[in-house]
């Protein structure tokens, strides 16, 4: 499977697609990362919340896969926001990963409230200058978080992580990252296989190319240029994820997708979450 990549704004090349982790137990992590290396994903999602970068890591070492060829994310938890504090989280990350470096690492969650996004940034773009990150950038961060990066801040964020699936298709968000270079991942993109997979529009589609729901809507988010990150823990789902290259929506399936936006989020609100 040869999953193309996006270029983000310093030159770094990023697949498309990637696996992620989210509530995948460390101890199981080792497996079912491999599985979806074995499957031919190369990208990987993790972050510190989620508390399997050990076993993650443990999957990329024994995978035999160039580190070169792997492209590895991790993220900054609310609770060590600031600037000192992201340095050291960043370390154990690093350790728990068994790396030297990343490939993009991302402040998870703006937390406005607390009012250290900056400083965290700040933090991001130093370990970014020391070569220990290939890119940084942000997740969950609404265009005015964005806004003060871009004023106060001296590297434009590579990536903003965001929630966005046929059901919440954050126009607006991917226009403003568009207008300023920033790539559009997905999270949650099969909307946590929480109903959007038996939506008879999707159904339908699905029906139309031989294909399953979730093809239809990994493929929409390749479709729309965005970098897409299911995860499941099944082998036959993991391979069926990424085996996508074989179909094209159709014009009419892009509208009939489009009509799907409500809006409503699964996640939390950025404006408002206080983290954990
Ligand atoms: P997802 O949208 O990828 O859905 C995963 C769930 O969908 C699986 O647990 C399974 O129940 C189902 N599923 C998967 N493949 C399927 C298939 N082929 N057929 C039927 N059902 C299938 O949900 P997610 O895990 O929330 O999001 C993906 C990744 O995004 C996470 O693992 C994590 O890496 C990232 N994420 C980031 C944030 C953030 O705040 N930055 C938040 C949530 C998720």
């Amino acid at each position: 499977t040869q999953v193309p990549s996006i270029t983000l704004n310093n030159g770094v090349a990023m697949p498309q697609l990637g696996f992620g982790v989210w509530q995948v137990p460390d101890d199981e992590a080792t497996a079912v990362v491999s599985a979806a290396l074995a499957a031919g994903y190369r990208s990987v999602d993790t972050a510190s919340a989620y508390r399997n970068e050990t076993g993650t890591g443990r999957a990329l070492a024994r995978s035999g896969v160039p580190r070169d060829e792997l492209f590895v994310t991790t993220k900054l938890w609310n609770t060590d926001q600031g600037y000192d504090a992201t340095l050291r989280a960043f370390d154990v990350s690093l350790e728990r990963l068994g790396l030297d470096r990343v490939d993009l690492y991302l402040v998870h969650w703006p937390i406005p409230s607390a009012g250290l996004y900056v400083d965290t940034y700040r933090a991001l773009e130093r370990i970014l200058a020391d070569g220990r990150a290939r890119a940084i950038g942000v997740s969950n961060f609404l265009p005015e978080h964005l806004e003060r990066l871009l004023e106060e801040t001296g590297v434009v964020p590579a990536v903003n992580q965001i929630e966005l699936h046929p059901q919440l298709q954050q126009a607006a968000a991917r226009a403003f990252h568009e207008r300023h270079g920033i790539t559009t991942e997905a999270w949650s993109p099969l909307g946590q296989g929480r109903g959007l997979l038996e939506v008879p529009t999707v159904v339908a589609i699905a029906h139309k190319h031989g294909r399953t729901p979730a093809q239809v809507v990994l493929r929409w988010h390749l479709q729309l240029g965005v970098v897409a990150i299911p995860k499941s823990a099944n082998p036959r789902r993991i391979e069926e994820n990424i085996d996508l290259f074989g179909f094209t929506l159709d014009d009419e399936d892009l509208t009939a997708l489009a009509a799907l936006d409500e809006g409503r989020r699964l996640g939390p609100d950025p404006a408002s979450f206080s983290g954990f």
